[in-house]
């Protein structure tokens, strides 16, 4: 039985695991892809500490202290949990395991387009990352969808890389900033393709070609694509606790001040809840306030007093 598990390793479950830790908590987190987003971000420039550096760097530097301070880590999937008997059991692809408080730190992950041939082409050419993956196409052809600044972004990225690249947009207007627009727009290998949805992914074993649909005028054509960058946002990862803890119009999970959910016990922290702005170091700090919640959440539950003291330096 751990006192708290934590599902995600991004910043905001790293966070969770050192603040755990350090109020000797019994702690496990459980995380699908260590460093979460971070693995599709490139150089960080905004985490404090540090002028600049890689995000694999950071990924590493966060994982190394959360297991120096004895927190186990598995690389594994929950797949569901249960809230029954005063605990949560947690099960995973391989394992059950239960803990007294949960702290979900899912994050949010690529919306897919969700038409056909996408699934069975995704890493044949179906990508969800420009920086990562824009590298392969040089001086090939490649089509990016969505409107939005990820979108214009990631053209703009790939412009340098691939001989042509599409833009396509379901409307006739971006919503990004107006001067990533004119970038976009000047670049004279990007062709916008507007007012326009893909409708389906074709190819056997490597992306060949899109079918293409004009909303306006509603033809269907066809654009030969060597890669397809799909950047249409990004959805919580939530649906594991659709029954247990309330949910926003967006999927993402409703905390208190505390980090709580409506769920006694159950804590959120980082891009899995509403929080306005998804950034690494509010995350962070959602990920340190989830643990603290916890950890008091628990001692009042034994009648133990609600202080959050950090007892690590009586160690030393
Ligand atoms: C391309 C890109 C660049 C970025 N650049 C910056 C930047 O320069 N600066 C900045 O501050 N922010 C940046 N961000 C945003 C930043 O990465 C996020 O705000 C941050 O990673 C959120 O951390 P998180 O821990 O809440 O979630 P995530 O990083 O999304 O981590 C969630 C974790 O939960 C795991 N998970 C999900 N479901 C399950 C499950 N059922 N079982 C087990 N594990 C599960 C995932 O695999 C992952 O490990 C960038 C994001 C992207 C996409």
């Amino acid at each position: 039985m751990y006192d708290t598990i934590i599902i995600g390793t991004g910043p905001a479950g790293f966070t969770a695991g050192i603040y755990a830790a350090r109020r000797e908590m019994k702690t496990l987190i459980i995380g699908k892809e260590m460093g979460g987003q971070l693995i599709w971000a490139s150089e960080i420039e905004n985490y404090p500490g540090f002028k600049s550096i890689s995000s694999f760097d950071l990924i590493n530097k966060m994982n190394e202290q959360v297991r120096a301070l004895g927190v186990e880590i598995k690389s594994d999937e929950v797949k569901k949990i249960e809230n029954k008997d005063n605990k949560f059991i947690l099960h995973t692809n391989r394992d059950i395991y239960e803990a007294r408080a949960v702290i979900l730190a899912m994050g949010l992950s690529p919306r897919r387009l969700a038409i056909p041939g996408e699934e069975k082409l995704t890493g044949k050419g179906v990508s969800y990352c420009a920086n990562c993956d824009g590298p392969f196409y040089k001086d090939k052809t490649a089509a990016v969808v969505g409107g939005g600044n990820s979108a214009l972004d990631a053209a703009e990225i790939l412009s340098k890389i691939a001989k042509k690249v599409y833009l396509i947009h379901r409307r006739d207007e971006f919503r990004g900033f107006e001067a990533l627009v004119g970038e976009v727009k000047a670049r004279k290998n990007i062709e916008l393709v507007l007012n326009s949805e893909p409708r389906e992914v074709i190819g056997e074993n490597k992306l060949e070609k899109i079918k293409v649909f004009n909303n306006k005028t509603k033809e269907e054509k066809d654009l030969e694509i060597d890669g397809l960058f799909v950047e249409i946002g990004r959805i919580a990862n939530t649906d594991l606790v659709a029954d247990l803890a309330k949910r926003n119009e967006r999927g993402e999970i409703i905390v208190d001040e505390k980090c709580m959910t409506s769920c006694p016990g159950m804590f959120a922290a980082g891009d899995v809840t509403p929080v306005e702005f998804k950034q690494i170091t509010i995350a962070c700090g959602q990920g340190a306030i989830a643990a603290l919640a916890a950890y008091q959440y628990l001692r009042l539950k034994q009648g133990e007093s609600g202080e959050v003291v950090d007892r690590s330096y009586m160690k030393k």
